[in-house]
């Protein structure tokens, strides 16, 4: 099974509950999802940087609750630790790219602080044999991706946060027998960027539900709605 562990489960605006984030943590190496505001002091305060060599990042889009804390974080790792964070590109998206060089640019971190990796790099980890960024929408004139990753018992996705459940069903299709889903979702009925929890609902059987958690939580009461709905909902590590 796919270990992921959260440091943080909230949207943007809900900070009491951290940003949304999970990792995998295999002996020495990190693989990270996300980096928003909170995270870099999480990963300092739970002493996760203290026992590992090799850091593995991707970053679902430019929200600050998902990139904000990239530049403190791959800066420790170069100054302070003496390694490049890996930072995963999605194959052939040049604005992606871009603008992620520009972040880090803005952060001042410089191209030979780190090393960029397409997403079909060997990593390594035994949790996955391969992870793919699948576009999703979210916000307006925004990139956003969705991570998908291939496993021994049946594949895990990650929607990250999107307006739309088109990227759950073509997982779905593919991955029948999937292992499991991490699925941001709000406790609106609808919603201009966001995933409604009745629409989740929607795509999956109540039996399987216990196999789909809930993160990117906007308040107590969407935790609270998507267990009476029989998700699982994310806990911080
Ligand atoms: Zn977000
Ligand atoms: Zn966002």
């Amino acid at each position: 099974m796919m270990d992921l562990k959260f440091l943080g489960r909230g949207a943007a605006f809900n900070p009491a509950e951290g940003n949304t984030s999970a990792y995998i943590l295999e002996g020495k190496r990190l693989f990270l999802i996300d980096c928003g505001e909170s995270v870099f002091a999480d990963l300092i305060c739970k002493n996760i940087l203290d026992t590992v060599n090799e850091v593995w990042i991707a970053i679902s889009h430019f929200h600050s609750d998902h990139c904000a804390s990239l530049g403190s974080l791959t800066l420790y790792c170069a100054e302070r630790l003496g390694y490049k964070a890996h930072i995963l590109l999605p194959s052939g998206d040049q604005r992606y790219a871009r603008e992620i060089r520009q972040l880090l640019k803005i952060f001042g971190v410089s191209e030979d602080q780190i090393q960029f990796e397409d997403e079909s790099a060997e990593m390594g980890f035994a949790a996955f044999s391969a992870v793919r960024f699948c576009p999703t929408r979210h916000a307006p004139g925004m990139v956003c991706y969705s991570l998908s990753f291939e496993t021994q018992d049946g594949g895990v996705f990650y929607t990250a946060d999107t307006a739309t459940e088109e990227g759950i069903k073509a997982f779905l299709k593919d991955h029948p027998a999937f292992e499991h889903v991490y699925s941001e979702a709000i406790d609106a009925r609808t919603h201009p960027v966001h995933l409604p929890l009745e629409k989740l609902a929607a795509l999956f059987p109540e039996e399987q539900r216990s196999k789909v958690t809930v993160m990117h939580l906007n308040g107590p009461r969407c935790g609270e709605h998507a267990k009476a709905l029989g998700f699982s909902v994310a806990q911080r590590a």
